[in-house]
């Protein structure tokens, strides 16, 4: 008997946007192939788990028939690309979304491979699917024959919402508007949340603004800086291949220059316009055409069903009775959009009576949670992630409330290894897997993504967990300035003075 290895299946959904229908598709999935649960990710996509290795060519077969795909959702490529997915009509939102698209398409790998394996019938090679992706070649233009020395992402963001957390990007698009059209964006580089510890030559990095781009020039702008990546990123070593460490070596100067031969032409300096805002899109918000939007706070994106509560469940009822179109958000929610006025009293109805929590129900420290995959089922973690964040939330609640600090709002994000993925290292409090167990403590980014945090303490064993996290937060009670922030107070006072606070501030 061979082993059952199972794997993990990503699709790639620009911008978060999908129907009702593929929505239940990939329910579907999960429930006939997979292991029954859904995981909404941090880059707006979902990850099928469990799927046996026998399964896999139906599965991702499965997904192709219902216009999604999988390719260029992991490898070195260009991934799945972020944008504001919130639904405004006659908004530059739609413009965003829009461009989201037009990169995806213009930055996907055009290797044939994948639809021969994939999506053609192995026997004969026919095309078996309409759709599918985009026409595939033998060359590959952009990436050329080695692809590029490491993952890429890219985001797209507007100053007053950066919901997808534009720095923390390889590449991201931040928008200016001009009497409601973009006119452009400022273009950042260099963004990376993953570091090894034992490696000091590796860091988290936020990306550094570069120079503005027209619309017009925003993909040949991409290419470029993708190009750079692909020639000059480091192939010898892995840990430091990510376009962050190109930037460290060459500084933004160079890299800028190098981006402005590629692309043929001098670019613009950015604008002042800045990250200056963050929603993440829960609770109702009007979509300017007389419908609404519902954004319901997911826990960690999984979608379960158990005696308790049955996601799976409710989003399929959703669908069959509504039937609204989907965008997922970056913090691993869901926005059910379109919905007429009169159907907004139902779609809550439908929520509440599978036992499900209203997103206004979510305490704040909840809902600005997020965690990874963690054990057991992602390969690389050492720690719990997913599984015990919501009952590190459980005891943190309550002496959030006791300390009156229930509408603080702030991050606090959680990833089973070093690797980053919920993006800890921006938030205004993290804990990141070290040892099996353990934790590191980080503290001191922001809400807006806009600052790195520190390293508070390590080791922290997961029982003490949350008394080291209401420490803090105690101390933030007593010492905290006028209209302070937790990450800002947090990166005021520095480590050392925080764990002098910490220890001394009154418990609740
Ligand atoms: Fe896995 Fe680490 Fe990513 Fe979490 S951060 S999903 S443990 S690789």
């Amino acid at each position: 008997l061979d082993k059952a290895f199972s794997c993990m299946v990503r699709c790639r959904i620009p911008g978060g946007r999908m129907t009702a229908e593929q929505l239940v598709a990939q329910l579907d999935l999960c429930d006939e192939l997979g292991n029954a649960t859904l995981k909404i990710t941090t880059r707006q996509t979902l990850q099928l788990h469990g799927i046996l290795k026998s399964d896999l060519r139906e599965t991702i077969h499965r997904i192709n028939k219902i216009n999604l795909s999988t390719l260029a959702a992991c490898g070195d490529v260009n991934r799945n690309i972020m944008c504001c997915p919130a639904k405004r009509v006659g908004t530059v939102h739609e413009e965003l979304q829009r461009l989201s698209q037009e990169l995806t398409v213009a930055l996907a790998p055009q290797t044939r491979g994948y639809h021969e394996l994939w999506v053609t019938d192995l026997e004969t090679g026919e095309k078996t699917l309409e759709g599918g992706g985009p026409p595939t070649k033998e060359e590959e233009p952009l990436y050329g024959p080695r692809y590029l020395p490491r993952k890429f992402k890219i985001g797209i963001a507007l100053p007053e919402d950066n919901c997808i957390d534009i720095y923390t990007q390889d590449l991201g698009f931040l928008a200016v508007v001009r009497e409601g059209k973009v006119i452009g964006y400022n273009v950042s580089v260099g963004g990376g949340m993953g570091m090894t510890p034992s490696a000091a030559k590796t860091f988290p990095a936020l990306a550094q603004r570069m120079a503005f781009a027209r619309p017009e020039q925003v993909v040949d702008v991409a290419k470029a800086v993708i190009g750079v990546q692909r020639d000059f990123g480091n192939r010898e070593d892995r840990k430091v291949a990510r376009m962050k460490y190109l930037i460290a070596d060459w500084g933004i100067e160079k890299f800028r220059s190098k981006v402005e031969e590629y692309f043929g032409e001098a670019l613009a300096d950015c604008t002042e316009d800045d990250v200056h805002g963050f929603d993440d899109h829960m609770g109702w918000q009007e979509q300017g055409d007389g419908l609404w939007s519902y954004g319901l706070n997911v826990e960690n994106g999984r979608l379960y069903d158990n005696d308790q509560v049955q996601l799976k469940a409710a989003f399929r009822a959703i669908a069959a009775e509504l039937n609204p179109a989907i965008r997922l958000t970056s913090h691993q929610s869901i926005i059910f959009c379109d919905i007429q006025p009169e159907q907004k009293d139902r779609l809550l109805e439908i929520i509440r009576a599978h036992g499900v929590r209203l997103s206004e129900d979510t305490s704040n420290v909840r809902r600005w949670s997020m965690a990874c995959v963690g054990l057991p089922t992602c390969g690389l973690s050492v720690t719990e992630s997913e599984r015990i964040m919501p009952k590190f939330m459980d005891q943190l609640e309550g002496p959030l409330a006791k300390l009156g600090m229930s509408h603080e709002k702030f991050t606090v994000r959680m990833t089973g290894c070093p690797n980053g993925c919920a993006r800890p290292y921006n938030a205004d409090l993290a804990l990141v897997g070290q040892t099996k167990g353990k934790y590191r403590v980080f503290a001191g980014g922001a809400l807006l993504g806009t600052r790195l945090n520190y390293q508070y303490k390590e080791k922290v064993a997961e029982a003490d967990v949350p008394s080291e996290l209401i420490a803090v937060f105690a101390a933030f009670k007593a010492n905290r300035q006028d209209n302070e922030t937790m990450g800002d107070f947090c990166a005021r006072v520095g480590r050392d003075e925080l764990e002098r606070m910490a220890e001394e501030a009154p418990k609740p």
